[in-house]
């Protein structure tokens, strides 16, 4: 039997902290021997294969719960003012580089906090069902929405697993109604407020008789719930309760990728992250997750459009065409029904743009093929192949490009896309070049250079040529890019006459950037 436990190390500084102190290197100490203890306790470490651990740290607090929630565990901050947070932080990475030499690893990444970090590789182990037994050890209630038939939690203070039927016992309500829990009851920890006068008791008889927040946010039960003495609170927080629902929701997949970037050096994460976008289950698990939440829209609610604005965060909304992030760009990309080239996608989706968000420079192609369909990524075929080809010649390096495509779906036999086609998904494109902030892009066949330059169509009459006179999808964003444009991989592949242009590309993309390095 595998099986693996996640370490929050957080709690374990502040219990240190508040019982020894730091004299004597207290908290060093208390971290180290906790750790200890719960390798002894579930028989895990690096020295038994079928056992591991994994230890996470907080690095900064929830960027994303920040932004949309300035005032998220604000009280906190005060707190630690009052005491010697250097002197904490000094002992803590002591007690990492301890932990490090007895050869565990450890996970943490700049603004997510642990309890994101673990829900991650939590639901990355599930999906992908690498261990029998997964345990989190941990003080945080939130951590509890994870548990279910092979995941439980420990609590290293009181020394507690806490399993599904543990939680029912406890709270009347499963593992997955703690969000809807917290942002009724609210939680003092965190500075989630919930509704006025709505304790934990309420919370619960709501929703066992609601089954969560989408029901008590559906005005047709509204009638009902005003038997309840505290109804006109809840009506009055309806804004509340959905956005709070959407911040005590830990972090998914998407959400996590765009924050790797900040910390390439942990090639565990990034290496994870990888497998999950190359692989459809890990996909179809993020759609699945990502189905309860957008459950509240697909509802039928009309709720003000600041209710979900904490959703959003998650799940992107349809319609809209401004995305603050990648990840709700994504999100959106994948529920995308605006033309039916998704249809023709089937179970495995549109496939998504892949690279770092700090390039400078995007590649664009036309839209993705069969293997890139069912390999999820883009340009990872025949065409994929020339244009690595192309990269190397003229110096550059995947890692180095932002690689997306005009259209984020496949066309049935690569049969060419209608104008309408292109239209749909061309506010997909804007976004994602409003948010890369690419310098330079090189746009590979008709249909990118029609969206990025003022050529509608020739590709061949202007293959070679650089520019730095975009066309009004760059000018409305206020980027000033400078555009190469060459025939599409594919095509080169084809033709020798389309090959030849190819090559004269990679010349003229050659010197531009040689220029620019020098
Ligand atoms: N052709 C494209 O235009 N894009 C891909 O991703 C693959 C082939």
């Amino acid at each position: 039997m595998k099986s693996i436990v996640l370490v929050d190390g957080n709690p374990l500084i502040w219990r240190a902290f508040y019982a020894v102190g730091l004299e004597y290197d207290g908290v060093t100490k208390g971290i180290v021997s906790s750790i200890s203890k719960i390798i002894e306790q579930f028989k895990c470490g690096y020295d038994n294969v079928d056992s591991s651990i994994l230890v996470f740290w907080d690095s900064g607090k929830s960027r994303w719960r920040r932004k949309v929630y300035p005032d998220y565990k604000l009280h906190r901050e005060a707190k630690k003012e009052k005491i010697d947070i250097e002197g904490v932080y000094k002992q803590r990475d002591a007690a990492r580089a301890f932990i490090k030499n007895m050869g565990i690893r450890q996970i943490w990444v700049k603004g997510v906090e642990a309890d994101d970090l673990i829900a991650w590789f939590a639901t990355y182990f599930q999906g992908f069902n690498l261990y029998d037994k997964i345990v989190i050890s941990t003080t945080d209630k939130d951590i509890w929405q994870l548990i279910n038939d092979n995941t439980s939690v420990y609590d290293p203070i009181n020394k507690e697993i806490i399993d599904e039927m543990e939680v029912k016992q406890r709270l009347g309500i499963t593992p997955l109604q703690i969000p809807d829990w917290k942002a009724l009851a609210g939680d003092v920890s965190d500075n989630i407020k919930g509704v006025n006068g709505i304790g934990d008791k309420t919370a619960v008889e709501l929703i066992k008789s609601y089954g969560g927040v989408t029901g008590i946010l559906d005005p047709t039960n509204h009638e009902a719930i005003v038997k309840y003495k505290r109804t006109a609170s809840i009506i009055d927080h309806m804004e509340h309760i959905g956005f709070e629902y959407g911040l005590t929701r830990l972090s998914e997949f998407s959400e996590m990728k765009w924050y790797l970037n900040e910390d390439e050096s942990n090639e565990l994460v990034y290496s994870m992250f990888k497998k999950v976008q190359r692989d459809r289950l890990g996909v179809q698990l993020m759609k699945e997750k990502f189905q309860s939440v957008s459950s509240v829209q697909g509802s039928g609610l009309s709720l003000p459009s600041e209710v979900l604005t904490g959703i959003k965060a998650f799940v992107g909304k349809k319609e809209q065409e401004e995305y603050s992030s990648l990840a709700s760009l994504d999100q959106a990309i994948l529920y995308c029904t605006k033309c039916s080239l998704r249809e023709g996608c089937g179970d495995y989706g549109p496939t998504l743009a892949e690279g770092f968000s700090d390039v400078e420079i995007m590649v664009i192609g036309r839209n993705p093929g069969e293997d890139e369909l069912k390999g999820g990524r883009p340009f990872i075929g025949k065409a994929g192949k020339r244009l690595d080809q192309f990269l190397l010649e003229v110096g550059l390096t995947r890692r180095e490009i932002w690689v997306t495509n005009v259209c984020k779906c496949y066309s049935k036999n690569n049969r060419p896309l209608t104008h309408g086609e292109v239209m749909a998904c061309s506010g997909y494109l804007q976004s994602e070049i409003d948010l890369i902030k690419p310098k330079f892009i090189l746009a590979f066949g008709n249909e990118a250079m029609s969206l990025v330059t003022p050529y509608g169509s020739g590709v061949t009459k202007h293959c070679g040529e650089i520019m730095v006179s975009p066309n009004s999808l760059l000018l409305e964003k206020q980027i000033m890019a400078t555009v190469a444009v060459c025939v599409h991989p594919s095509s080169a592949l084809r033709s020798v006459k389309y090959e030849t242009e190819m090559q004269y590309a990679t010349k003229t993309v050659k010197e531009f950037l040689e220029g620019k390095r020098c």
